[in-house]
């Protein structure tokens, strides 16, 4: 078993490193507190190839592998959460997700600009009345022509309000259940499309999440993404993925509220000396950095299962899950750390917590990842499991 990055992983990861903390976490708090979309910060990022980094080079691309992708995120969210999901659903989400599924015409068309960060793609699967029960979508997409015609509503799209490509999955079959969904790449542009206003979050105040409503909107046939009824199947496989990312962009914020918290614990003077000499202090910081420590390794193993190509859906679960849970446990302790001044908004750990809390519910709750583990696990005694 070896350990060592290869030189193009420590190379990246540098490189990801030093834009993150010079470029993204000085304006970190100002994206929070104006609640402003991370659009300069894109534009930036566009220039170094990390809106398409994914992506073969003939479509913009550097071709960076899921590892590569993990440390990408990692670092972005330990700089600013609300930039990292911005980009991880516009690439890791959207770009990803046609990449792998989609035809040379589909790729040709949108990964180059989607590259350039001339659009911005979002995912659009959840509605009103279907969260964790995705299969229970109630969005249509009926053929006519050489157009499907869809109709419903989305809520919950990140990046809504700024993306101009959206993955959004629909009914060809209403009476086939999960097997009668399909997947469509939709532009804004499309008749019919809507974009409904900005939700107000507790959180990650820099991503712009709103619902859709797609009133008999028009998509061309060949923006079909994949054969019809495979819809179900896409979602799965892209959330596979991203997953993995948000593991990823777990890592990071938890890294980030610990390097917060310690810094913080060393400043802070109480009882005559710095309270980090307090063994209720030390025991916050090293329970959270043996947290960390796990995750790291759940998430490049995890990372290192999907670069093989073998399947990772239970492991990709359990680092989701783990992540999620770890981060607020990180996030809380080190709020605490800090006292009083914990619970201002000038101190970064104020935003780190609130962001944190979102990471066990998107892509799949903490619930809902523990029963794909629970599932593999008894499928192997014979015995399938529902949600
Ligand atoms: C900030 C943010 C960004 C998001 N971005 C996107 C996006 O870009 N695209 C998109 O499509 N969606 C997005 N979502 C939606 C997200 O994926 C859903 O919120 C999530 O899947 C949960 O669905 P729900 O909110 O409807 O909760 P529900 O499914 O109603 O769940 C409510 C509670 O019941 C529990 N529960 C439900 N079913 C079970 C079960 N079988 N067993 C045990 N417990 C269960 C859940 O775990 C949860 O605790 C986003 C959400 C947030 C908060």
């Amino acid at each position: 078993m070896d350990f060592t990055l290869s030189e193009e992983h420590q190379m990246f990861r540098s490189m990801f490193r030093d834009f993150a903390q010079k470029e993204v976490a000085p304006l970190a708090q100002t994206t929070d507190h104006e609640e402003k979309p991370p659009l300069e910060i894109l534009k930036k990022m566009a220039e170094q190839g990390f809106l398409g980094a994914t992506f073969p080079e003939k479509y913009g691309g550097s071709e960076l592998d899921n590892l590569g992708y993990c440390f990408l995120m990692e670092e972005m969210a330990g700089a600013c959460m609300s930039t990292a999901l911005t980009l991880h659903v516009h690439l890791g989400l959207a770009g990803n997700t046609i990449l792998r599924e989609g035809t040379e015409a589909q790729k040709e068309k949108y990964l180059p600009d989607m590259a350039e960060g001339t659009k911005l793609g979002a995912f659009a699967l959840t509605e009103p009345e279907a969260g964790s029960d995705a299969a229970a979508i109630r969005t249509v997409a009926v053929k006519k022509g050489d157009e499907y015609i869809l109709t419903g509503n989305k809520l919950w799209v990140t990046n809504a309000g700024i993306a101009d490509i959206f993955i959004v999955f629909a009914k060809t079959d209403p009476q086939a259940g999960a097997r009668g969904i399909s997947a469509f790449i939709v532009e804004k542009s499309f008749p019919g499309f809507k974009v409904g206003r900005r939700e107000r979050l507790l959180g990650l105040r820099g991503v712009v999440c709103n619902p859709i409503y797609l009133e008999e909107c028009r998509v061309p046939a060949e923006n079909l993404l994949g054969q019809e009824g495979e819809g179900f199947k896409i979602a799965m496989r892209a959330l596979d993925y991203a997953r993995l990312g948000t593991a990823a962009m777990c890592l990071g914020l938890a890294e980030a509220a610990l390097r917060e918290g310690s810094r913080y614990a060393t400043e802070r003077s109480q009882f005559g000396g710095p309270i980090a000499l307090k063994q209720a202090i030390q025991n916050y910081v090293a329970e959270s950095a043996i947290k960390i420590e796990a995750l790291r390794h759940l998430v490049e193993y995890t990372a290192w299962l999907a670069d093989k190509g073998e399947r990772f859906t239970k492991e990709a679960a359990m680092a989701k899950a783990f992540g999620g849970e770890i981060v607020r446990w990180v996030a809380d302790r080190m709020l605490q750390v800090h006292g009083g001044y914990g619970y201002m908004r000038e101190y970064t750990i104020e935003r780190i917590y609130r962001d944190a809390r979102a990471l066990s519910i998107i892509e799949g709750t903490t619930e809902i990842q523990r029963f794909i583990v629970a599932s593999d696990i008894f499928s192997g005694y014979g015995l399938k499991i529902k949600p």
